[in-house]
């Protein structure tokens, strides 16, 4: 069996005398789409920060095919090929579709200062334009990312998570707030991407349809802790689950 795309080990991670996240561990394999879900506040996010580098964790490590990150940087978790998308949107709203995507390109690459004054890549903006096809953005190319609907700045942001060619990719409530025929936009657009470059995802969502029909394999956590585990009928029909949810 081949190693795991990512591991987490004993994950804990506390904010004063809240403990957001206790004892967290497990593995995602390569091309796996596993979804993590729970209520608000059972330490998703917290989760994605002590993987992603934004938190360092009070207890625990995580690693990324075989490698310990443990309270790495963002910057060069991108280098290792980990990607991520923002529960909150994290777009430029005065660049256009197109800059965005390009300067998501360009972030593992060089500094702040070379990737806003440094020369224009080709490359990057036929790789930027492809992405924009990809995402079906080719009306928005030019316009300002700020005035783009929620949904369609969502797209914007799933679009520069991949640029860098991510083997891994942790996505934090894609589907918040987007539109029915933007969500299945994405959903397909996840699905394709997933079986033609086996990148391997994780996805928080709090629309079940969305996770359901999305991940292979779902993760449930409830007040920092893992309490079920399994595919999505599985996890449809755990009591435990049930009973989270309607704050029991
Ligand atoms: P979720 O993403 O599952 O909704 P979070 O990870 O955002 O949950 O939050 C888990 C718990 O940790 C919550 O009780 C939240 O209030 C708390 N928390 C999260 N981030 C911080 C922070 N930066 N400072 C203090 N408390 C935080
Ligand atoms: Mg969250």
């Amino acid at each position: 069996m081949s190693e795991p795309v990512l591991s987490l080990h004993n994950i804990c991670k506390s904010f004063g005398g809240i403990r957001a996240v206790r004892d967290v561990s497990f593995e995602v394999e390569k091309g796996e789409v596993l979804g993590l879900i729970g209520p608000n506040g059972s330490g998703k996010s917290t989760l994605f920060n002590c993987v992603l580098g934004q938190l360092k964790p009070d207890y625990g490590e995580v690693y990324v095919n075989g490698q310990s990150v443990t309270g790495m940087r963002a910057a060069s978790l991108n280098k290792l090929g980990v990607g991520r998308t923002f529960q909150q949107l994290s777009v430029f709203p005065q660049m256009t579709v197109l800059d965005n995507i390009i300067l998501a390109g360009q972030e593992h690459k060089g500094t702040m200062a070379t990737r806003l004054f440094g020369p224009p890549d080709a490359g990057l903006t036929q790789a930027a334009d492809q992405m924009i096809e990809f995402f079906r953005l080719e009306h928005l190319r030019d316009e300002m990312a700020g005035a783009l609907s929620y949904g369609q700045q969502k797209l914007v942001d799933a679009a520069m998570a991949f640029m860098a060619g991510p083997s891994l990719v942790l996505l934090d409530e894609p589907a918040g707030g987007v539109n029915l025929t933007m969500l299945s936009n994405l959903k397909e657009r996840l699905t394709t991407y997933n079986r033609t470059h086996n990148t391997t995802f994780v996805v928080i969502e709090h629309n079940m349809e969305f996770v359901m029909s999305l991940c292979t394999r779902i993760i449930v956590l409830a007040e920092g802790e893992i309490i079920a585990e399994g595919n999505p009928d599985e996890i449809r029909s755990n009591q435990k689950v049930i009973d989270a949810y309607l704050g029991g």
